[in-house]
Order: C-alpha cells, then structure tokens, then sequence
C-alpha cells in the first residue's frame, strides 16, 4: 500500500514527485490519466493525491470534482502550470487542499504534503524534528536551532539544510541538491548550490557540512 497518489501525465514530473518522495521515506504510486487516478484514489489505499491539471483524459478539476462528488476527502494537492489567480481560486473552491504552481522546488511540495498528512492525521504523534548532531530543524515551524541557539535560514537555505539533514551521513550530490532544492528544471551547470553551502557554513558551523570530494556534500552527525 503507497500513501501517495500521483496523477500527472509527464513522466518526468512523475519520477522527480516518486524519487523525491521515496528518499522522504514516503511510498507513492502513480497514474498517467484522470480515469486511472480517480479509480484508485476511491479504492481508500491512499492517504493523499498530489494532481495534475493537465491530465490527457480529462482535466484534473473533473477528477476532483468527481471524488468529492463520491465524498471522498482524501487531502488533495494541485500541480498546474496554470498561475493565473483563477485557476488557484478555483481549485481552490473545487475542492483541493492545496495547490503548487509548475515549476516547484520538491521541498516546497513535500512540506505541503507533510502539512497536509499531518492535519488528516489527527492523532499523529508529535511533529518530526529533523536532527542531525547539535543541529535540530523543524519542518513544521520551519524553526532552526544550533547546539539550542536559534539560526535564521532563508526558504532556501532552510530547503538546503532539510535535504542536508535527512539524508545525515550520506553524500548528496551536486545535482541531488539541485533538485531537490532548486527543481527540476534548474541549470545544472550552475554553482549556486556551493554558494548556498557556503551561506549555509556561516549559519550553522562550516564544520558541519563536509565537502565530499568528486561528489558532493555531506551533514556530519
Ligand atoms: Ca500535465
């Protein structure tokens, strides 16, 4: 049994949503069509959808409308790459939980789905405080604390230090990092990932994150 639904057409969409997901330690499946992710999100095995607008068979709104027409009330969040106010507002009213404008960052994604587990979850334990030695971050209250003291990250330095800490121990790459951190859809020929390390080193301790050398970077327990 997977705890999230992925209904989104573009393969690459898809994979980046799964791999991401995976490394959060959450299960996902995945549908290409609106048919597909309307009859499995009624089979009660899912714990959340994360939708696509822009589906082949029918646009995402109809899945939604239809799952809330059967009373389902299984959270939902919106992929679109639709910014306009009205598509927001509207999917919005049609039922959706929360809703992501194309492209995202995947730690933009994943706190949301976090939120949103979180809320459908009443009797959840206390939220998960990411840890990695004296460094303590809370995904939740996007909170920061080092050896106690509170640290001030940016939404991106904050994003940087998430991925950093839940992987603690293991090497992220270059690329890993950009990904998760910037999207998919990010230069990969970029060095704002080493800028950002570099912010990051002055905030939390520079001996904190290792520079693993030919790969990339690592958060010392
Ligand atoms: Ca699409």
């Amino acid at each position: 049994m997977s705890q999230i639904l992925i209904v989104e057409d573009e393969q690459r969409i898809a994979s980046f949503v799964a791999k991401g997901l995976k490394a959060a330690g959450l299960t996902s499946e995945h549908v290409t069509t609106g048919a597909a992710g309307y009859e499995r999100a009624m089979t009660g095995d899912f714990e959340l959808i994360v939708l696509d607008l822009g589906l082949p068979d029918m646009d995402g709104m109809d899945v939604l409308e239809r799952l809330r027409g059967s009373g389902n009330t299984l959270p939902v969040i919106v992929l679109t790459a639709r910014t306009t106010l009205e598509a927001s507002v509207g999917s919005l009213e049609g039922g959706a939980d929360d809703y992501l404008a194309k492209p995202f960052r995947f730690e933009e994604l994943l706190a949301r789905i976090r939120l949103r587990l979180r809320t459908a979850t009443v009797a959840a334990a206390g939220p998960a405080i990411m840890r990695c030695g004296d460094v303590e971050l809370d995904p939740l209250t996007r909170r920061v604390t080092v050896a106690g003291a509170e640290v001030d990250l940016s939404a991106r330095e904050f994003a940087l230090a998430e991925a950093l800490i839940s992987h603690a121990g293991r090497a992220l790459s270059r690329e890993q990092l950009l990904s998760r951190v910037w999207g998919y859809d990010f230069d990969p020929g970029s060095n704002v990932v080493d800028v950002y390390v570099r912010y990051l080193r002055a905030k939390v301790g520079a001996a904190r994150i290792e520079t693993v050398r030919g790969v990339g970077y690592r958060m010392v327990p």
